[in-house]
């Protein structure tokens, strides 16, 4: 059986996320979608269990298709989860420097484990989770960045958020 894993932050997942999950799952026979709780990004606007939670919202559809979450490295989890495949979207060649760095590393940490790059539909190369929170907070309309399971729950979390940071009551 051949198991992948995606591993990201995922905050909140996004249309060229939930693409990737897609054919990933179209190549590999079960594919599991970690939320990775790195030291590089420790706080995000969702909680880690907030962000599986909308992954699984969104992936109900996929059969073969897992979310996890982790706070190991990721070479770590796929060893202990016998998965010899870490599937990553690749959107510019600004990512790639990164993204072949860190594929080299988890081979040396975990010499069965590979890297596999698909690349990000044009449609979704400006798409991070990044431009999704900060569209949201000027209340533009998401339906073209996020899956529409999940638009209200981006559009409350953000207006939660502002409501505390500005220590402002609203509704
Ligand atoms: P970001 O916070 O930049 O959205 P994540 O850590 O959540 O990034 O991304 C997880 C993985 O998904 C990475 O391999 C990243 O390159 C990929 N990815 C993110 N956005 C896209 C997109 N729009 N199209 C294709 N791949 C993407």
């Amino acid at each position: 059986m051949r198991r992948a894993i995606y591993p990201g932050s995922f905050d909140p997942v996004t249309l060229g996320h939930l693409d990737i999950i897609k054919r990933a799952a179209a190549i590999f026979d079960e594919l599991i979608v970690c939320v990775s709780v790195n030291s590089a990004k420790p706080s995000g606007l969702f909680s880690p269990q907030e962000r599986v939670e909308l992954i699984q919202a969104v992936t109900e559809d996929l059969p073969n298709v897992r979310t996890d979450c982790s706070q190991e490295l990721v070479a770590e989890y796929a060893k202990r989860n016998r998965a010899r495949v870490l599937v990553k979207g690749l959107r510019a060649v600004s990512d790639y420097e990164s993204e072949i760095q860190m594929a080299m590393l988890n081979a040396k940490l975990y010499p069965k484990l590979d890297t596999v790059f698909l690349y990000t539909r044009p449609k979704y190369a400006f798409l991070s989770s990044t431009v999704v929170k900060e569209l949201a907070r000027y209340g533009a309309d998401l339906s073209d960045f996020v899956p529409r399971q999940i638009i209200d729950r981006v559009r409350a979390k953000v207006a939660g958020g502002e409501r505390i940071s500005h220590t402002k009551k609203e509704r």
